[in-house]
Formats: structure tokens, sequence, C-alpha cells
């Protein structure tokens, strides 16, 4: 069935924690210490699936479960396929491992010169700051280290990362990630940004992070302040669904935009979330209207226990040409797949073009219509002007 929503509608309220004061809810810190993370916790408020408890069994050896109860309001607890409930509620499937799927599945770790530090591309690195997140998302590509369940034993190192930076003139843009970034207290966030700004040759910073997402109360005022004090800081957030697109996340978007912070949006395709024309449709058009610009579509990573998330190319394919043309230019992000490995993203497109020659291009648009583009130049033969038009000129230069 098409995916319908009420456009107007933005979701909002404490939802299950209505009893709770509302300055306990706005509070960060209410919200990591309330988080679900057993499964007893979860059977007080749903009826899980066999499959999910089998996950939930599974989960401290893998990643650990946590949801903050923000997040826990959005799922549509009547539902086992509900698309919320599927990003973070642990399923059988993640014990399962295929022969392609890979621990490190982006080949970070050899080329991390320092611990939690990632330099594989000459201009930039990724520096990974935290290994904890508010929730945990079941697909996550880092999952080898991120809450540390696996025994990973990642221990990040700010000193020893900021040192690196410091001397290597090369590097001009430092993406912070984790875990998320934004889980470090006001005064870590500060001294991380510091250090970087006070970095010439540091001209780019950036920071990936799910955690207006899964924790809209983290973006408070005075964290605000900090990234204007040293800005640009330029920031992807992580929407998979439109409907974790409620008025909490729409005013901490605002926050962050009116802080001076450009917002980008990576989504991952995942199956029976997000691998639907009109659901992706309803969330690029949501982002949007939040100040957000859809930035990446990645193809899901190979990670080890996600082929059950995973989603066939060429309905990632159809999607992008499903958005191509039929919204706004803006709304429509980069469809990527990561290579395994480590080989760097790589643009997935429909193809529009049929074919090019020395003298002409002939594509589709996106209704199918077929144009062409010529790419050789036709000189006219040069004409007279009209001798009528030659005597007007003359009348009216004396
Ligand atoms: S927020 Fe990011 S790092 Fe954390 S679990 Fe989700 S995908 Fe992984």
């Amino acid at each position: 069935m098409a995916y319908t929503e009420d456009r107007a509608a933005w979701f909002e309220g404490q939802g299950l924690w209505e009893h709770v004061p509302e300055s306990d809810w706005q509070n960060w810190g209410w919200q990591l210490k309330n988080r679900i993370t057993t499964l007893d916790q979860l059977e007080r408020y749903m009826v899980l699936t066999t499959e999910e408890r089998r996950g939930i069994a599974f989960a401290g050896h893998k990643l650990s479960l946590a949801i903050t109860p923000y997040f826990f309001n959005l799922i549509n607890r009547d539902d086992p396929n509900c698309p919320i409930r599927l990003q973070v509620i642990p399923r059988e499937g993640e014990s399962i491992t295929s022969a392609e799927e890979m621990l490190d599945s982006l080949g970070e770790d050899d080329h991390s010169p320092v611990p939690g530090l990632v330099h594989r591309y000459p201009d930039r690195v990724l520096f990974l700051v935290t290994d904890r997140c508010a929730s945990y998302c079941r697909y996550c590509t880092r999952s080898r280290l991120v809450s540390n369940a696996q025994d990973y034993n990642f221990h990040p190192e700010f000193e020893q990362g900021l040192r690196y930076i410091e001397s290597h003139p090369e590097v001009r843009d430092v993406l912070l990630s984790g875990g998320d970034p934004l889980l470090l207290g006001d005064k870590k966030i500060e001294h991380v940004l510091s250090r970087l700004r006070a970095i010439k040759h540091v001209e780019f910073i950036r920071i990936g992070s799910r955690i207006p997402v899964f924790l809209p109360q983290r973006i408070t005022p005075e964290l605000c302040e900090i990234f204007k004090k040293y800005g640009p800081i330029w920031m992807s957030i992580h929407v998979n669904h439109p409907r974790e697109c409620t008025a909490e996340l729409r005013a901490a978007c605002e926050r962050l935009s009116f802080a001076g912070v450009p917002l980008g949006n990576q989504s991952v395709l995942l199956r029976g979330v997000n691998d639907d024309a009109d659901v992706m449709k309803a969330l690029v058009q949501r982002l949007l209207r939040m100040r957000v610009r859809p930035y990446y579509l990645y193809q899901m990573d190979l990670i080890t226990g996600g082929s059950h998330f995973k989603v066939d190319v060429r309905k990632g394919i159809e999607i992008i040409r499903a958005l191509r043309g039929h919204t706004t230019g803006y709304a429509v992000p980069q469809y990527v797949i990561d290579a395994p490995g480590g080989g760097g993203k790589v643009p997935i497109n429909p193809d529009y073009v049929e074919r090019i020659t020395d003298d002409e291009v002939v594509f589709r648009n996106y209704e199918g219509r077929a144009f062409r583009y010529p790419l050789t130049s036709t000189p006219l033969p040069r004409v007279r002007p009209p001798l009528a038009a030659e005597a007007e000129r003359a009348r009216f230069v004396e």
C-alpha cells in the first residue's frame, strides 16, 4: 500500500512519559538516564516477537540495546514491522553472518595511524571521538566498536588525534564522528573544536551526528553558542524515515541553523524502513522543510549480521529515478555505495544517457522523453540586415 501521511502534522509530546515533568523531559541527562536498555524494560511497554527476543539476547555480544524515551515514543508498538522499531530493536538476523560481510567493512582500521583517527584520503581525516551513542542503530557500520559490546577495546584518544592533525599540514578537512560526538559534554566539545580551529591548515570542520534525531534535547542554546563561536561547523544528521521528523527535531534543526550550522542528511537504504519511493519522497520533502538538505542515500555497508536490512541496488536506483524531476532538485540525495574494503563513496545513478557520439548526446528526461544535445557547432550563413532597418538606424544617428 502506498505510503501516505498528514503533511501538516508533526508528532510531538511526551507520549508514554506524559506524567514526567516537562523540565525532566527536556533535559538530555534525564533522557539518557531513562533509556530503555533491557528486555524487561521493553516488555513493560510492548509485546515482543520471538525474533526480537532472540535478537535482544544476542545484542550484548554485538551492539548494545539502548533507546531514548523520546525516540521510543515514535515506535508503533502494535506493528512488528514498524520502520522505527526495525531500526532500534534487535532481531535474530543480527546473529547470522553472511560470507561477504565484514567486521570492518570499510577497511578503516588499516588506515588508522593513531587510535580513533582514520586517514585514508590525503586532505581529510575521520576523527572518532567516542564509542557511545544516545540510541543504537541495528545496522551501524561501526558496530564493531560502538557501545563496546564486542570487546573491541576502542578508547578514543583526543590528544593523540589532535597532535596527529597538527603535525599533518595536508589535512584541511576534519570529520568528527564515533559513536556520536554530541554525546560529549559541552566542555569536551569546546576543547576539541577550539584546538581544531587553532590549527591553521584545518579549513573545514564537520560533525556526523544522530543526536538531533535520538535526543533533540541535547541541542541546547549553550551548545549552539559553541558552534557559533567556532563556526562554520557543518553537520550531517541521520534521518531514515519521515516519522522521525518530529516537532522536536524540527526545532533542534532550527536552533542549529540559526547558530550558523549548515545541515545535511545521510540516510541508509534499509529493507522495510525506507526502501519505497513514496516513503523516501515524504522524507526528503520533510527534511527541506526542516532546513536540512538531503545529502547522501547510502547503500548499506556489508557489516556482519546486516543482511536482513539489505536492499537490492536496483531498488535504490528506482527510488532515485522516482525523485529526480518529480520533486525539488535540492531534495534529491546522492545515492552511493561506500566501496567494500575502503574504496570511497561511488555515486550510483539511474542511467539517463542513451548514447554519446562526437556529434551529440541523446538522453531521456524524467518522463522518459528523448532529447538531443548537439556537441558540434554549425555556423549559419551571415545575413545582411534588411535595407529598411539600415535606413532607420542611419536616421536615428543623425
Ligand atoms: S548513531 Fe551512528 S554511530 Fe551510533 S549506532 Fe547509529 S549509526 Fe552507529
